[in-house]
């Protein structure tokens, strides 16, 4: 359990310093929102995104951040000519979003999608830095050497996905409590009550239309496969130190309920929040003050009644290779990521069939099985280089399959 081997900080004065890695993204927004709510409590140090150098400008100088990294290099002069006159320092590349990362602050909100986030986040808990992550990928790509980094540093990394922050909350101040279950709820995505035969036709277009949650393209795909849940299995195993076994799923649509553990004592305690990143965001914040909240309040009265089911594994089939993943350890987990970026990306340019998606992953695992790649990354550049043969046997996948042509475009 995380917060058990962490030290608890002393009060915190305020401004705390912010930095924020993919401030121009949907987690990266809803930052900024807490942020620009309680303007005096925060000093935002170092903001960084991919490509729209203008965007990222533009947030540099509303949140007078003192540096904006572009990653692209090509994005340079922009960014600088954006820049020009705000004080405001302007770099770019890879090696400067790591720099960006080590600048010390209270909070580094990692919030890169994907594996792009490895290097950065992980040089940032590497130097004690206290990380809010958002960037799921990193723990289902390399979730040993990120726990095992923040213990030796001695540093939290704080979970922001919604479902990880109520659990968290539910274990805080309990280190010697008996685990017999944390659960993850699920929305169920756009395609909860669809038949196979019905996603087998559905366009990005559909995919990306999720009931509860406003978010970047790649994690709404991973939403409505139920691939995200599976990716939070894995991060719930990394963050809690619990096995597999110890570890499920239940959908929930109303996402009310994000996260349930059962303990020895026959009690279930949960969280429940709006379906609001600002909630979660605005606690990782703040820990390990109490957070102030940020976004909506709950109205239960309102909501009126509270689903919940079994997930089906016949109609979201990604869950079930996740868990096997999950189960195999070592290598798997880091192919299963690594083969579903490419598998998403082709989705979304129209490439392949939604159904496809997780058999991509599925046979990228096992032609990894088979080339043998039965060990674990033992350090952060060779977690890069397995995701990097991932993609390549993902790519070797994907070429194997003919065209598709769906009704929708990439949106
Ligand atoms: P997004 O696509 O909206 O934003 C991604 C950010 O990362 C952008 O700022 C982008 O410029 C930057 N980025 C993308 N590729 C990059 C690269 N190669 N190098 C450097 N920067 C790069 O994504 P998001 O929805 O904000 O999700 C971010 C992460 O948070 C993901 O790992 C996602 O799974 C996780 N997460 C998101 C939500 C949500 O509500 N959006 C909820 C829980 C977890
Ligand atoms: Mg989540």
């Amino acid at each position: 359990m995380v917060t058990a081997a962490l030290p608890r900080t002393s009060a915190v004065e305020a401004p705390r310093r912010i930095s924020i890695l993919g401030a121009t993204g949907s987690i990266g927004g809803c930052t900024l929102d807490v942020i620009a709510e309680r303007r005096e409590a925060f000093a935002v140090e170092a903001v960084t995104a991919n490509s729209s150098a203008t965007e990222l400008a533009a947030v540099a100088r509303r949140t007078g951040a003192k540096l904006a990294v572009i990653a692209e290099e090509s994005g340079f002069r922009d960014l600088k000519e954006a820049l020009a006159g705000s004080g405001i320092a302007a770099a770019a590349g890879r090696a400067a979003v790591v720099e960006a990362a080590l600048r010390p602050v209270d909070v580094l909100v990692a919030a890169i999608v994907g594996a792009a986030g490895l290097a950065p986040t992980f040089a940032a808990v590497n130097a004690g830095q206290r990380v809010a992550l958002a960037n799921k990928e990193c723990l289902v790509s390399a979730g040993h050497l990120f726990m095992g980094a923040a213990r030796r540093a001695g540093v939290a990394i704080l979970p922001v996905d919604s479902e990880h922050n109520a659990i968290f909350q539910v274990l805080a101040g309990r280190p010697d409590v008996i685990i017999e279950r944390i659960v993850v709820t699920a929305s169920g995505g756009p395609f909860r009550t669809w038949s196979r035969e019905r996603m087998a036709t559905a366009t990005p277009a559909e995919a990306l239309r999720h009931p509860n949650w406003s978010m970047g393209q790649k994690i709404t795909i991973d939403s409505a496969t139920l691939m995200n849940k599976g990716l939070e299995l894995i991060e719930a195993h990394h963050l809690f130190a619990q096995p597999s076994e110890n570890l499920d799923v239940l959908v929930h649509p109303q996402s009310i309920v994000h996260g349930l553990v059962s303990f020895g004592d026959g009690y279930v305690i949960a969280a429940l929040s709006p379906p609001d990143m600002r909630t979660p965001i605005a606690h990782c914040l703040a820990w390990p003050q109490p957070s102030p909240g940020a976004g909506n309040r709950l109205d239960l009265a309102a909501i009126g009644s509270l689903d919940f089911a079994p997930p089906d594994l016949n109609r979201f089939p990604a869950l079930r290779v996740a868990r096997v993943a999950l189960e195999e350890g070592g290598f798997s987990t880091n192919i299963l990521s690594a083969a579903n970026e490419v598998a998403v990306a082709a989705f979304l340019a129209g490439r392949i069939g939604f159904l496809e998606i997780a058999r991509i992953v599925e046979e990228t695992l096992e032609a990894a099985t088979a080339a043998r790649w039965a060990k674990a990354p033992a350090s952060i550049d060779e977690a890069i280089s397995l995701d990097a043969e991932g993609r390549r046997l993902a790519a070797n996948a994907l070429n194997g399959r003919p065209p598709v042509m769906t009704k929708g475009t990439k949106s």
